[in-house]
C-alpha cells in the first residue's frame, strides 16, 4: 500500500530527500506522493522513511492503493530494475 501526503502539510521539504524510490515530488500547493513509486520503503528499509522524518505526522497509508507485502516486493523489483537499466543506457551514451 502507498502512503500519502495529506494537506497538514506544511512544505518543509524534508521528506522529499529521504524517498529512495523518487516517489515524492512539489506538488501545485503541498508535496505529493506518486503511488506507483511508493513502496512503503519495502526493500529499502524497515519502516517508510517519509513516515520517520516528517514533523507534521501527515503521512499516512493510502486506503485507496491496498497492496500485499509481496506486490510490495515485486514493485520493488520492477523499479530498482528498470532504475538499473537506465543508468546502464546512460553510461553506454557517455561512452
Ligand atoms: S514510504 Fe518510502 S517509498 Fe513510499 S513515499 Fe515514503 S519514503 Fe518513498
Ligand atoms: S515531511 Fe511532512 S510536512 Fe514536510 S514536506 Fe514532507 S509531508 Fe510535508
Amino acid at each position: 500500500m502507498a502512503l500519502k501526503i495529506t494537506d497538514q502539510c506544511i512544505n518543509c521539504d524534508v521528506c522529499e530527500p529521504e524517498c529512495p524510490n523518487e516517489a515524492i515530488y512539489q506538488g501545485i500547493e503541498i508535496y505529493e506522493i506518486n503511488p506507483s513509486k511508493c513502496t512503503e520503503c519495502v526493500g529499502h528499509f524497515d519502516t517508510p522513511q517519509c513516515k520517520e522524518v516528517c514533523p507534521v505526522d501527515c503521512i499516512p497509508l493510502d486506503l485507496d492503493h491496498p497492496e500485499t507485502q509481496e506486490e510490495l516486493h515485486i514493485k520493488f523489483v520492477q523499479l530498482t530494475t528498470a532504475k538499473a537499466a537506465l543508468v546502464t543506457v546512460v553510461i553506454k551514451a557517455a561512452v
